[in-house]
């Protein structure tokens, strides 16, 4: 039976069948030593003379092939530990060795942390990328993150429901990915930007507590912190108040953090929450960075941005847009009555604040939502500020609005972005190094090489023609 090799301390004169990557073999005098390397960590295993079989096998052996030993555990002599490896007190002597499989000279090191290395060849061989331990590392932690959301929210009786990638669009303020759809020609899917409306429709299916680690999916410029998809913690309550919501954030964030990252510490608890005006004026930017000590790497600066615009002016389209998404709900004033607002909202456009908060981090923006407007008239007032037309509305958002029609509780959420507040955990420069296979600045796989020309007879059942006759290209790929 296998045995991980962090499981070798507790195995200490017993027999042991390890598996895994040969990470280095030195050959000192007539031994031959190997570091055996598996998910775990790695062990030194000892190849003596006298076993003539094993010790020739062992002296073919080279970097990455993948093999099965089996020994036994034996404490290392004195002055001989290693202390910078989980089983570094032991070593294995091999009395068997099986070559599971050999392999090429990798194109990239696995030893280094990979800094040194081109992304692209970083990217082309993300599976030989990933065997580094800090990448290793990286992936290991975004599970233990995700898996404490999981049980936290789930404590609190949410539950993790699955929204349909395929659907229709929903704005987020990006541009979005279309699917065009065979068996209705001429018409296209959207992927997600968010599931923001199945979320919103799943309070007005009684639900209450959703959460989802969500896919999303916007086509805009990739930078550092965006990928063309990425993945949030999507959130959504009903019966909330917006406090509610920021002290639920605030208390996963901070056990999360506890827990599995005990070592952090944070500058601000309680976070503070700062108003959108006051950190403009204060910092010029809505995602200011509050760490005391920008040097220190384990200093987390947690805070949340209140009280934003409801509306921005687009002057380029010359109309106004919603600062979060349409959603949103305006604030009351003080006793004001909806009807009230309704008028505030046409005639002082400008000074409507909004009940919408941002999770800020470090200085990155690490999530945002809001109380909805759950009020039909309201939100059609909401769509008509932006421009929408009657007929627009009915055609975009009537599926909404008549949901909002049979019984919706007033609701609200937020949705932190797991790949950014990994980024910042693991104190790595861009979230592609905590994405198992991300897309490269310019938004392609360069391992699958994807985007991908497809041949004419798919394009022929999809009922789609390109434009250029030209075979499509791709750009070079510049890097960010
Ligand atoms: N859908 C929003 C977003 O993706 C979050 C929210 O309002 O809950 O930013």
């Amino acid at each position: 039976m296998r045995t991980w090799i962090d499981e070798i301390s507790k195995n200490e004169g017993k027999k042991v069948e390890l598996f895994g990557w040969v990470g280095s073999r030195r050959d000192h005098g007539k031994l031959i030593f190997i570091d055996l390397r598996d998910r775990t960590g790695v062990a030194q295993i000892v190849f003596f003379p006298k076993n003539k079989e094993v010790y020739e096998s062992a002296s073919r052996l080279r970097g990455e092939w993948v093999i099965r030993i089996s020994g036994i555990v034996q404490r290392r002599p004195k002055g001989m530990e290693n202390p910078n490896i989980v089983s570094g007190d032991f070593e294995i002597p091999a009395d068997e060795l099986q070559i599971l499989a050999e392999a090429k000279t990798p194109p990239i090191a696995v030893d280094t942390n990979g800094t040194e290395i081109g992304e692209d060849l970083r990217m082309k061989y993300r599976y030989i990328d990933l065997r580094r331990e800090r990448m290793k590392q990286n992936l290991i932690m975004r599970h233990r993150a995700i898996q404490f959301i999981r049980n936290f929210l789930s404590q609190r009786r949410f539950i993790e429901i699955e929204t349909p990638i395929l659907g229709k669009s929903t704005p987020e303020g990006a541009r979005d990915y279309l699917v065009p759809a065979r068996l209705h020609p001429g018409t296209f899917y959207a992927l997600p930007q968010s599931p923001q409306q199945y979320k919103q429709l799943l309070m007005v299916a009684g639900i209450e507590r959703y959460f989802q680690i969500a896919r999303c999916f916007r086509d805009e410029d990739t930078r550092g912190d965006r990928q063309p998809e990425f993945t949030q913690l999507d959130v959504e309550m009903s019966f909330v108040s917006q406090e509610e919501i920021l002290q639920l954030v605030e208390e996963l964030f901070t056990s999360l953090v506890e827990t599995v990252y005990p070592q952090k510490h944070f500058t601000f608890k309680p976070f503070v929450r700062l108003s959108y005006r006051e950190v403009i004026e204060k910092y010029g930017t809505d995602k200011p960075d509050l760490r005391r000590d920008k040097n220190n790497p384990d200093e987390l600066a947690f805070a949340f941005v209140v009280d934003f615009p409801m509306f921005e002016w687009k002057e380029k389209e010359r109309r106004w847009d919603a600062t979060h998404h349409p959603f949103t709900r305006p604030q009351q004033l003080g006793e004001e009555s909806v009807d009230e607002l309704r008028a505030r909202l046409r005639d002082d456009t400008r000074n409507v604040l909004a009940h919408q908060y941002d999770f800020v981090c470090n200085g990155y923006e690490v999530g945002g939502g809001s109380i909805r407007t759950h009020e039909p008239d309201l939100l059609a007032d909401v769509f008509k500020v932006m421009g929408h037309t009657q007929g627009g509305v009915e055609e975009k958002f009537g599926h909404l609005l008549e949901a909002f029609s049979y019984g919706v509780p007033p609701h609200g959420g937020i949705a932190p972005g797991i790949d950014r507040i990994l980024m910042i955990l693991q104190n790595e420069p861009n979230i592609r190094e905590v994405i198992a296979f991300p897309k490269t600045g310019d938004g392609r796989d360069l391992l699958m090489a994807a985007p991908a020309a497809v041949d004419k007879k798919q394009l022929n059942e999809l009922g789609v023609q390109l434009k250029q006759s030209k075979k499509p290209g791709l750009k070079q790929s510049k890097k960010n």
